[in-house]
């Protein structure tokens, strides 16, 4: 899928997002489209768009790129997109891998978003005491990531499914 560059309110490039991400952004008016894709529509029901090539943020943001973003829960349930790291269905808290008990911290690599359900049965035991392993390893959040938390655009799930596959030349 094509990839849709990010430019701040200022005209600075920030980031570049999915095509589905850019069409979010566009339809919730955090972004205009500044350039779109020749001859290319996105089409369903009631909904004709251009696809973005390049989309600018209707408001600045300030994003942290040359430091790390810094870690909060909110922003470990959007680097892992609502899905629990152990079972991959929706996620609402955030496991620490470690346990805070044992002397895990608030960090990016030691937290992962997980389901209540998961959260409870692995308690104060780390992954591997719990025979729970991850599917996916914790890391730092992305540029896209630490944009789409500026923005406060932590939550895509709800939106139409043909949003991403709705491309037609
Ligand atoms: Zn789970």
């Amino acid at each position: 899928m094509r990839d849709t560059l990010v430019l701040n309110a200022s005209f600075e490039p920030l980031s570049t997002v999915t095509l589905h991400r850019a069409v979010v952004l566009v339809l919730t008016d955090k972004a205009v489209v500044e350039r779109a894709h020749p001859g290319l529509r996105m089409r369903a029901a009631t909904l004709d768009l251009p696809v973005p090539q390049v989309i600018r943020l209707c408001r600045y943001v300030r994003v942290p790129f040359r430091r790390q973003a810094p870690w909060s829960r909110r922003g470990v349930l959007v680097r892992d997109r609502h899905r629990c790291a152990y079972c991959g269905r929706r996620a609402t808290t955030v496991d620490h891998v470690v346990p805070k008990s044992r002397g895990g911290a608030d960090s990016w690599l030691n937290t992962v978003a997980s389901c209540a359900e998961d959260n409870h049965r692995k308690a104060d035991r780390t992954p591997e005491q719990a025979g729970m392993p991850l599917l996916r390893q914790p890391f730092e959040p992305t540029p896209a990531d630490a944009m789409l938390l500026a923005l406060g655009q932590d939550d895509l799930l709800g939106l139409p499914a043909w949003l991403g596959h709705g491309v037609v030349a």
